[in-house]
This record gives structure tokens, sequence and C-alpha cells, in this order.
């Protein structure tokens, strides 16, 4: 079980009558490695994450945490994890130290304080407040600072940037890899690409509750289509411009509009014979990536 994934779905589905919330996944985490979960709203991230945590059963397939089936194994499985929800909902009368302690007092072991020093500080989390008092983005970092108190080798979260100031934003997504360098295997899912981009080496992508895409980042946004403006000294004829793998999809006085598909490289060969003003790119690779995916699937 030593050198098991991390994190393993193996052909899960989830159905909710005529609904297919997800199916066939199959995909690991490594120890040490981050997963950006991305996909449009109903795409099934929650739900691939509720199964990890036992909260709904597989109607196919079986998940695996570190090699404890997540549903016959569910104690062992969740012992290793630390898990934020996308719908944080604490119990509102109660502080972040009680809840903290009760946490501790479940997994057997209390949080080694000088972590949770740490991550209080850097997390700005008000410990000592009443759960209900706290707004929405201090009450998400309470959250977050609960999921990784105890060290867990796995860490599932379900959003975790969601309702945090850009400053936190960027400190949680910092502590993630300081956590993936020591060995944590991270899933997390998000609607923002930048930081998906800027946290993981390898992205999925679910459509309608399916797996369209599982690659490195670089991969994904390196086979994309990407536009480009390019605004040429002279007129061209009236003709489209066209070259292998560029056409041409938009046209304003001697500015052109391009859409490459692969490399560069062809687009640069077909303008090199012409006098360039400026040229720029107009979405990065990624993005135009995912929209692609999100509206037709294709992998
Ligand atoms: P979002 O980005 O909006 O959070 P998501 O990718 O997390 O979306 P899921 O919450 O996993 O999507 O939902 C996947 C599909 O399963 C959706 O079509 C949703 O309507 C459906 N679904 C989820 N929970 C239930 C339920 N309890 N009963 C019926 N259908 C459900």
């Amino acid at each position: 079980m030593s050198d098991a994934p991390a994190i393993a779905f193996a052909g899960v589905g989830k159905d909710y009558g005529r609904t297919r919330a997800l199916a066939d996944l199959s995909l690991t985490v490594a120890p040490g490695e981050i997963l950006g979960v991305l996909g449009p709203n109903g795409a099934g991230k929650t739900t691939a994450i509720r199964i990890l945590l036992d909260l709904i059963r597989p109607t196919a397939g079986r998940a695996e945490i570190l090699g404890h089936d997540c549903q016959r194994d569910g104690p062992a499985a969740r012992s290793a994890v630390g898990y934020l929800p996308g719908d944080v909902q604490l119990p509102s009368r109660l502080d972040g130290g009680v809840l903290l302690a009760r946490a501790g007092a479940v997994r057997g072991r209390a949080a080694d304080p000088a972590r949770v020093a740490a991550l209080t500080e850097r997390l700005g989390a008000d410990l000592g407040r009443r759960v209900g008092e706290l707004s929405k983005g201090n009450r998400q970092a309470v959250a977050i600072l609960l999921a990784l108190a105890h060290r867990p080798r796995v860490l599932v979260m379900d959003e975790p940037t969601s309702g945090l100031d850009p400053i936190r934003q960027r400190e949680v997504l910092t502590i993630l890899r300081e956590e993936a360098a020591g060995g944590v295997a991270v899933f997390f899912s998000s609607h923002i690409l930048g930081e998906v981009e800027h946290a993981c080496r390898r992205v999925a992508i679910l459509r309608a509750g399916r797996l369209v895409a599982l690659d490195e980042v670089a991969a994904i946004a390196g086979a994309a289509r990407r536009r480009y403006e390019v605004v040429l000294h002279a007129p061209l004829p009236h003709e489209p411009f066209s070259a292998p793998g560029v056409v041409e999809v938009a046209r304003a006085g001697d500015a052109l509009e391009l859409e490459v598909t692969g490399e560069a490289d062809a687009l640069i060969r077909a303008l090199a014979p012409l006098r360039v003003r400026s040229l720029r790119s107009l979405q990065t690779g990624l993005e135009d990536a995912v929209l692609h995916l999100y509206r037709d699937g294709a992998a």
C-alpha cells in the first residue's frame, strides 16, 4: 500500500436518477502532486470530491485514498485527509479554537500548536470569535486552517480560494505548494484558471460528468487554438490571409485577427515577407483551451 497513489478514481460514476453527475472517471494523484480540477458549473467536480469523503456513494467504479477504498474502508481513507467543503457550514456558536480541539479529539491527536500558530498568522484566521460572527472570507480562512492543521497527507478542497481577497488567495496557493513540496497530495477544484495555472503542473477538466482533458497545463495550453492580432504597415489585398494552420477571423483596416492551431511557427513564417507594425496574443493558451473544452468537450 505504501506505493499506492495518494488518490485514485477507477471508472467512477454517479447517477442521480436520470442525471449522470459523473461518468467513468479514472485518474490518479501522486504524493506531492497538486491536481487542479476545472469544469463549468454542474460538471461533476463536487460529486468527485464528495465520493472521496464518502459523503455520497458512487453508482459505478471505486475510489481510493492511499490504497484504502473510500467507501468500504472509509475511516482509514478519511483519517489521511484534510477536507474543505465547497459550502463551508461550521457551527455558528462555536469559535475556531473549539472546532480545532474537537477535530483533534475526533482524530485522536491535537494539532501541533506551532503549526496552528503559523497557519493562523498566514491565513489571518480568527480562532477566538464565534464562527457565526465572522465574514464569509474569515469563515473560509478558519475552515482552511481546520483542513490543514493536522498535517493530512492528502488535501481535498472544493474551491478553496472562493470568497477570499487576492492576498489570501495567493497565500493559500503558496501554502498548498509548500504542502505538496513536503509530499502532500492536493486535489482541488476551481473556477479560476490563473490559480490553477499558477499552482498545478497537471490539470483535469470535467464537462457534463466526463473527463475531457487530463494533462500538464503546458500541454493543454500548447494544443490550443490561439488568437493573435497583427497590425501591418500596408493594407493586404482583399483575399483572406491564409497559411497552414492559420485562419483569418476578422479584419479592420490594417489590423487582422488570426487564429492559429498548434505552434506559432507557421504564423511567423507567413508574416515574414510583410511589414508588421505589431503582433499581440489575444488570449492565454490555457484560457483559450479551457473555454474551448468547456464549450465543445473535445479533448
Ligand atoms: P459547480 O461548479 O457549480 O460547483 P460541480 O462541477 O461541482 O459544479 P456537481 O455539484 O458535482 O457539479 O454536480 C454535477 C451534477 O450532478 C449536476 O448536474 C447536478 O445538478 C447534479 N447533482 C448534484 N447533486 C445532486 C443531487 N443531490 N440530486 C440530483 N442531482 C444532483
